[in-house]
């Protein structure tokens, strides 16, 4: 696809590596096949092929994004079929994430809208906040038919949804031994909402890697990957994210992987050292990425490695083939 960015404007890495991934799509539409929102709604600006022309337009002319580009962005669902068909590798996970931050920098959202988004980024990255507010939305539940002739769609939706019991964690130690001699250690990432939602998850993980003969550390202070918040647009908290979780991982010594049995959060952990290069992820991504003697360890100890779904590589540098 031919672009027009200004040498100016390709003097901002980010712009200049939106700009690369532009140039990679050819427009052939094979995308589209596979994008959930298209199949749903037929809209082509709610395919990846529309949203590429959207972002493009957007970045070229160094524009606020406007009501209808923010929707179609919205809509996206991050859930990356259309790379698995896209016959030209175009990256548009990378293109999207900076679109949407593109979208939170520059458009002001209805105040409804605002309100929920905050809502949602102070709650869901924090367990204890999030369980708390299943516990509240049980009583409020009954209520969602007035939220939604309030016009609190998302709020009903939210209501009808929750769940009529209160969440039940499962979680204790910090330190889960192996069973019988110990062949690893890994660290596991609990996660936040997913922990809340379907605590047995995590708990049947543990159980299968115990008696793999794996130790499974979950690091004080590692939690949310940062995704729900990265894909709001809110930067700076998802890089925050980020880094808790790789100093949070870096002081526990002699860990072979970082387990990760939620695949959103795999993606986003695997991203970390490409997202932000040219941004301090803390002293603790230097420390993983160079122990190369714990990267051999994790590629040696095969049958726990196929367990892990984003691996001690989730902070490796970017290119970095080894794993
Ligand atoms: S399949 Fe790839 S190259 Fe073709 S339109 Fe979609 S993103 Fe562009
Ligand atoms: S990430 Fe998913 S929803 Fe978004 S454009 Fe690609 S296939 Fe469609």
């Amino acid at each position: 696809m031919q672009t027009n960015f200004t040498l100016a404007q390709l003097a901002d890495p980010h712009i200049a590596e939106a700009e690369k991934i532009l140039r990679a799509c050819v427009h052939c539409g094979f995308c589209t096949a596979t994008c959930p929102t298209y199949v749903l709604d037929g809209n082509e600006l709610d395919s990846p092929r529309g949203r590429i022309y959207l972002i493009k337009d957007m970045l070229e002319h160094d524009r606020p994004a406007s009501a209808e580009t923010a929707l179609h962005i919205d809509r996206c669902l991050s859930c990356l079929a259309c790379m698995t068909t896209c016959p030209s590798g175009v990256h548009y996970m990378h293109l999207v994430d900076h679109a949407r931050g593109h979208v939170e920098r520059t458009y002001r959202r209805p105040p409804v809208e605002r309100f929920m988004r905050a809502l949602l980024s102070w709650l869901l990255p924090h367990p204890r906040r999030f369980a708390l507010a299943l516990l509240a939305a049980i009583p409020a539940k009954p209520f969602a038919p007035l939220a939604g002739a309030l016009g609190l769609e998302r709020l009903a939706a939210m209501l009808r949804l929750a769940p009529w019991r209160g969440p039940h964690r499962t979680l204790g130690p910090n330190v889960y031994p192996a069973v019988g001699p110990r062949k690893g250690r890994v660290g596991l990432l609990v996660g936040c909402a997913n922990d809340v939602l379907a605590p047995q998850i995590n708990a049947s993980t543990i159980a299968v890697l115990t008696r793999h003969g794996i130790e499974v550390v979950l690091a004080p202070g590692a939690g949310c990957c940062g995704s729900l918040v990265h894909h709001m647009g809110r930067e700076t908290e998802a890089l925050d994210r980020a880094r808790a979780n790789i100093e949070a991982w870096s002081a526990i010594d002699g860990l072979d992987a970082i387990v990760i049995n939620a695949s959103g959060c795999g993606t986003t952990v695997k991203d970390y050292g490409a997202r932000w290069p040219d941004r301090k992820l803390g002293q603790g991504h230097q420390r993983i990425s160079d122990d190369a003697a714990a990267r051999a360890e994790a590629r040696r100890c095969g049958p726990h490695r196929r367990l892990s779904l984003g691996l001690l590589a989730a902070a490796r540098p970017a290119g970095d083939p080894a794993t």
